[in-house]
């Protein structure tokens, strides 16, 4: 099967080939280089070593022919991206800087050998050196917007979210894309502010965090746990509630601390109420109330109590695993004590197991996660709301 070495080289062979015919065909350009022949020559000496992989004599030729042809310029690229994607960076450092060296490069040729630096530093872990030369090319007409989606990067991965703010910003307003990452970052502050207890800031990240629908729900979830912190059970309470019929998949994440919240606030039966409300609603919802009280351990409560016991008598999955009828037919408390037993070893699967899994790249966690650690995306990481049965006979 082909690899990406394999079309790369492709690639040079291409360009070396472009290159003997443009020799070939215009004389002029050959009035004060070396000869066809001996271009040509170097050319396939240079390939033959890469593809037998002597490729610390394939760069010391190469880098000389820098020195004497302009035409080579786009075989360099390719090589030391060839380089890169080997992992052999300090190859790749050398091709490029050796391009940049060079007096007669134009504006775009040296912002690509500029970037294609920048990529080697970061390829090699050298942050602050690719952040110095992404920097310096945010206002290239052609590297701009490649170079900020680098600087986030940089800064995500250092967990720098005030210039992440400022670079994805600048991002944004060049590309016309309506990113969550800037609502993100600012929750990625506020959380930090909460736990160092300065509670101002924190407040002041939250209403920045409030201009988008992503910023709003993750920031409501900040915001109820400083409620509780600080005592205001009642406004956790009100804004658990929002999260919950903003988006009710946070139903696992929520119906503890929601129950938490009510019982502080001594108003008995308040969250019964509640759900009650969202089952009148949709009675859909009674599935995921189910799935959240057996994981917290909530099943005994009398409402969560009905709906766990609807879902485990109504369960296709269960039906072989548990003597349904029988269940059905014990008196009261012992189908309790059945259901509290069945319960806890369901508890039991759902830690010991995924919980979340990123829709983008299938990675799986047993917390919820606002960026995958995977593919780097954000909110693509989503409760199953599921028990995973197969992991329990794997
Ligand atoms: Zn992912």
């Amino acid at each position: 099967m082909p690899t990406e070495s394999t079309f790369l080289l492709a690639g040079l062979l291409v360009v070396a080939a472009a290159v003997g015919w443009l020799f070939a065909r215009l004389p002029d350009f050959r009035r004060d280089e070396p000869s066809e022949s001996s271009i040509g020559a170097d050319y396939l000496r240079g390939l033959n070593l890469v593809l037998n992989r002597q490729t610390d004599e394939a760069l010391e030729l190469f880098v000389q022919m820098a020195r004497v042809d302009d035409e080579t310029l786009e075989t360099h690229f390719a090589l030391g991206h060839l380089f890169r994607r080997r992992g052999e960076v300090d190859r790749a450092i050398r091709v490029h800087q050796n391009l940049l060296a060079r007096p007669n490069l134009s504006e775009t040729q040296r912002h690509q050998a500029l970037f294609s630096l920048a990529s080697d530093y970061l390829g090699a872990g050298l942050f602050d050196r690719a952040e110095k030369l992404f920097t310096e090319l945010r206002s290239s007409p052609t590297m701009a917007e490649a170079a900020l989606r680098n600087l986030v990067d940089i800064y995500e991965r250092q967990h720098d979210w005030e210039r992440a703010i400022e670079a994805r910003r600048k991002l944004d307003s060049r590309t016309g894309e309506k990113s969550v990452e800037v609502a993100h970052y600012h929750c990625e502050l506020a959380e930090s502010a909460r736990r160092d207890g300065d509670m101002t800031s924190a407040r002041r990240h939250l209403r920045n965090a409030r201009r988008t629908a992503s910023g709003t729900l993750r920031g409501a979830l900040i915001r109820a746990a400083i409620a509780s912190e600080e005592g205001e059970h009642s406004r956790a309470v009100t804004l658990y509630r929002q999260l919950l019929t903003a988006d009710r998949r946070l139903m696992a994440e929520i119906l503890p601390l929601l129950e938490a919240a009510c019982r502080e606030t001594g108003r008995d039966g308040e969250i019964e109420r509640y759900l009650e409300g969202l089952i009148g609603k949709d009675e859909s919802v009674k599935r995921d109330i189910a799935y959240a009280a057996i994981v917290s351990g909530l099943e005994q409560a009398p409402l969560l109590r009905d709906c766990v016991e609807e879902f485990l008598l109504h369960n296709d999955t269960l039906a072989p695993l548990i003597d349904i009828e029988h269940l059905k037919a014990l008196p009261p408390d012992k189908r309790r004590a059945s259901i509290h037993r069945i319960c806890g070893g369901l508890r039991r699967l759902a830690m010991s197991g995924s919980r979340y899994r990123c829709t983008n790249c299938g990675y799986s966690t047993k917390g919820l996660l606002w960026r995958c650690p995977s593919c780097k995306s954000w909110e693509s990481i989503r409760p199953l709301q599921v028990f995973q049965f197969a992991e329990m006979v794997a």
